[in-house]
Order: C-alpha cells, then structure tokens, then sequence
C-alpha cells in the first residue's frame, strides 16, 4: 500500500488539476490520496470522479492556515463534513484574507521595482478560490522578474521579506476545534519544517494535545531532516499523536515534492479512518 495524504491541485496552489493530480498518483502507484488543498474544499468532487476511473482511494481532507502568537502553523483535517457551517464560515474568512493582502504585496512588488497588475495575478490564480504567494511568484516569472517560484519566495516572498504581507488565519487552537466538530481528524502539517519549532514547542504540542485533542502530526515531510523527524517521533510518541507521512505535492510548483516521496503507515491510515467514522465524518 502506497498512501500519500498531504497534496495540493490548481484548486490552490498546485499545478495539477484534481483530476490530473489524481491520474498522477495511480501512475506513481499511489493507493491512496489525500487531497489538502490550502482552505477550500472546492478540488473534491472532481478528484472523487476521477478516482473512480483511476483505481485510486481519495481521502478527502484540507490544508487550513492557521495561526499561533502570530506565526503561521497549517492545520490538516481528514474525513470533515465539507457543508459542516462553522468551519465553511471560517475558511470562507481566511480566504477573503488571501485577496485582500493582494494590493499590499503589488505595491511593495512596484517598490521593489517589479510591476505587476492584478490581471496578471489573476492569469495565475485560474480558477482557484484561494489565492498564494505562490500564484504571486507565478505571476513575477512569467514577467522575468525571477527564474522560478523557488527564487521569489527566497528572495522576496518569505514570511517577513520584501515583499510579504500578512493575512488573517485562524487561531490555531479553534482550528483544531473546528476540525474535531466537523467530524474531522486534525493534524498539524510539517509542524518543526522551516523554524516552526519555536513556536510549536513540546509543551505547545502537550497542550494542544490533552486540552483540544489534537490527533496527529506530520513527521515525515520533505521540510523534516532526519534528527526533526527522529526528535518528532519521540515527542508523538509520548503524546499518543498518530504520526503521518506524506509528500505535501505542488506539481512542478515544489519540485522537490514528488508523489509519494514520503508516505503514511497503513496501520496509521486505518485508525484515521475509523475515527473519521466513529465520529460521523465524511470520507
Ligand atoms: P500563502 O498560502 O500565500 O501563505 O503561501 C504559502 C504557500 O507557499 C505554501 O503552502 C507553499 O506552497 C508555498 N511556500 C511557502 N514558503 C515557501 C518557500 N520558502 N519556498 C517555496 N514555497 C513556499
Ligand atoms: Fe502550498
Ligand atoms: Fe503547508
Ligand atoms: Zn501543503
């Protein structure tokens, strides 16, 4: 069993439609998928009806940004109701934060000496309802401003760089909650990739574990190195978290990130299952 739960379609911001991303994944002999695109549960019916044809389980899940003292921190969930209000409402918040922080980064973008227009944006972002950063750097390559998305974001598009702008995301400690009363299984995605260990200390993870039920974290990512994921380990051990692995793929937005790179223990994939189903979710 090959199983990748953490990926992304043109929904957000990777490059493959669902149905492409899922057409991909039975090439690369991955049995089961999960689709997480970043706050929008929008990719789902599609990737459904082409895993039918495919010969390829779709659990359905999403990335949802959250926040915690201010740092980013994304959240998974797996098996939610995708009509359960309070969580739709939320996202629908975070994404409303997604295009408005828009004309801030265009303006440091023409400061920086790299003009761009919001059509030119928008040629990017397609048909997803959840505008990135990596639409933005999209969009500044295509210019010739830099090779790639990778360049754009080392160089100008970091969190706290240049050209960044904050959004609002969702407390993470309601995010977890929202999760759980969606009838989903919540899981903090790469939770020590790119210096988030400062923030998501073990005691943090202590807390959110005992006091809102947190059920899981990501330990083999591509943003792990060896000792994150060996010292992660040990901590969700202690904890009694599931420990997932997944790719986190982009397309050719992270090239770094193919399908099914890292990959999810069968045993742990079953036991997200039955509590998906034990609480009334939807897989
Ligand atoms: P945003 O959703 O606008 O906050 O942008 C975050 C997204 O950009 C992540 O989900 C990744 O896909 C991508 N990203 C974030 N940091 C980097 C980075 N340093 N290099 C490449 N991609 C990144
Ligand atoms: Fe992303
Ligand atoms: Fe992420
Ligand atoms: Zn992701």
């Amino acid at each position: 069993m090959r199983i990748d739960l953490h990926t992304h379609s043109s929904v957000s911001d990777g490059t493959d439609t669902p149905t492409q991303l899922v057409r991909k994944a039975a090439e690369a002999g991955v049995d089961v998928l999960g689709l997480t695109d970043h706050d929008t549960f929008d990719g789902l019916r599609e990737a459904r009806l082409a895993a039918e044809s495919a010969g390829v389980l779709v659990l359905p899940g999403i990335e949802m940004s959250c926040q915690l003292d201010g740092a980013s921190v994304h959240l998974l969930g797996y098996g939610c109701d995708p009509h359960f209000e309070a969580l739709l409402d939320e996202l629908a918040r975070v994404r409303v934060g997604r295009s408005g922080r828009l004309p801030e980064m265009l303006a440091k973008l023409a400061g920086l000496g790299m003009p761009l227009t919001e059509t030119e944006i928008a040629e990017q972002v397609g048909a997803s309802p959840s505008l990135g950063r990596p639409h933005v750097a999209d969009a500044m390559a295509a210019k010739g401003y830099v090779r790639d998305r990778q360049e754009a974001f080392d160089r100008y598009l970091y969190e706290g760089g240049p050209a960044y702008a904050n959004r609002y995301s969702c407390d993470l400690r309601r995010g977890v909650e929202l999760i759980r009363r969606a009838g989903g299984v919540p899981v903090i995605a790469h939770p020590w990739g790119r210096g988030r260990d400062r923030e998501l200390t073990p005691a943090m993870l202590s807390e959110l574990t005992m006091e809102y039920r947190l059920e899981g974290v990501e330990v083999d990512h591509p943003d792990h190195d060896a000792d994150t994921r060996q010292r992660l380990r040990a901590l969700a051990s202690r904890l009694g978290l599931l420990t997932l692995g997944s790719s986190d793929h982009h397309g050719l937005g992270k090239t770094n990130n193919p399908l099914a790179c890292e990959t999810t223990d069968p045993d742990v994939y079953d036991e997200l299952v039955r509590r998906v189903r034990a609480r009334g979710g939807r897989l």
